[in-house]
């Protein structure tokens, strides 16, 4: 199925049997649903492909196989992304029945009162937003509204799991901690519309620079952590010095006839390098950026015990 398909949610009534087709349609339009119906699983794709459909309403009023083969393509071709009622004929063998169990959200023995197909419709459209609702709530929870990155609440999970995996495979683990430079000055010269459209800009390449596996979150305010898996010390650095140069290189419009540029500086932390757990991992990270904000800004440091502040005497961090 494809994404972005416009228009009111519809159910798409798949039915080979002409007058059974007539006669669902007219009683869930009557119900107020907007139905696309099809007679073969060509129309039923075509369909599918085109339209924003939430439920399809399976007629399995045919032989066994051909029931069972359609369901399952039904299902393959929605990937779950649809609800699936099915209507079952009178003397449906168990086998079928057995199919319908597992692969349709709900079944319904005919012939059934019609007041209960469009009821059944109608409560998997429920379930249908109800768990588009959710996952949108899901989604919302792990990422940061304004720069789409995952948030802090994520990475906490993400980073005790990518840690967890690096032990296990023996693979080393890289972090980056990525602060704005002076990033006040830079809300109170332009003002904070303009400070958001910074934290935007140097998010969309810090996403766009790296590898999928990578993790990128918005840690807080103007600093970012991403999380290099299977990444020893040296390459994190090569990549945050990268990342660095692509933040400096992307200038910021600040009015119609001024662009200017922004820097972060970068401290980095590797497993098994430097430690042997996350929360020390995290932590070295931000002795190594504390030390480049006092060296100078717009730098990167890997963590080392002669350069950075040595942990737990150092009371300050950035
Ligand atoms: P340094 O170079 O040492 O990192 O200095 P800095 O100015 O970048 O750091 P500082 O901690 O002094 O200031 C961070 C600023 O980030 C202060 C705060 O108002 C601003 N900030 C935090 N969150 C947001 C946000 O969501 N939008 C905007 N526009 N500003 C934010
Ligand atoms: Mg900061
Ligand atoms: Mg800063």
């Amino acid at each position: 199925m494809k994404n972005g398909k416009n228009g009111s949610e519809r159910v798409l009534l798949i039915s080979a049997n002409n007058s059974q087709r007539c006669a669902l349609t007219l009683l869930l339009e009557e119900n107020g649903l907007i139905v696309q119906s099809a007679a073969d699983v060509v129309d039923a794709d075509f369909v599918l492909e085109w339209q924003h459909i939430v439920v399809v309403l399976i007629d399995l009023d045919m032989d066994t196989a051909a029931a069972a083969a359609l369901l399952h393509h039904v299902r393959h071709q929605t990937a779950g992304k649809v609800k699936l009622v099915v209507l079952l004929p009178p003397q449906a063998q168990a086998a079928l029945t057995g199919v319908a169990e597992a692969s349709a959200d709900e079944y319904l023995f005919m012939p059934a009162h019609l007041p209960m197909i469009s009821q059944a419709v109608k409560r998997n459209i429920k379930m249908y937003r109800l768990e588009k609702e959710r996952e949108q709530y899901a989604r919302l929870a792990i990422h940061d509204d304004l720069t789409k990155l995952y948030n802090r609440r994520f990475l906490a999970l993400a980073l005790k799991k990518e840690f967890a995996r690096s032990v296990r495979s023996g693979q080393p683990l890289s972090l980056c901690l990525v602060d704005i430079d002076a990033f006040k000055q830079f809300n109170d010269t332009y003002g904070h519309k303009i400070g958001d459209l910074v934290l935007q800009s140097v998010a969309q390449s810090l996403k766009m620079e790296l590898r999928q596996i990578d993790i990128v979150c918005r840690y807080g305010g103007e600093e970012f952590v991403l999380v290099l898996p299977e990444t020893v010390k040296k390459a994190a650095v090569v990549a945050a010095e990268r990342l660095r140069r692509i933040v400096e290189r992307t200038l910021i419009p600040v009015n119609a006839f001024k662009e200017v540029p922004v820097t972060v500086s970068i401290g980095v932390a590797n497993f098994p390098a430097d430690c042997r757990d996350e929360e020390t991992l995290l932590h070295y990270a931000d002795l190594a950026l504390y030390a480049v904000k006092q060296a100078g800004k717009n730098m990167i440091f890997p963590w080392d015990p002669s350069r950075c502040p040595v942990p737990n005497q150092d009371a300050e961090s950035v």
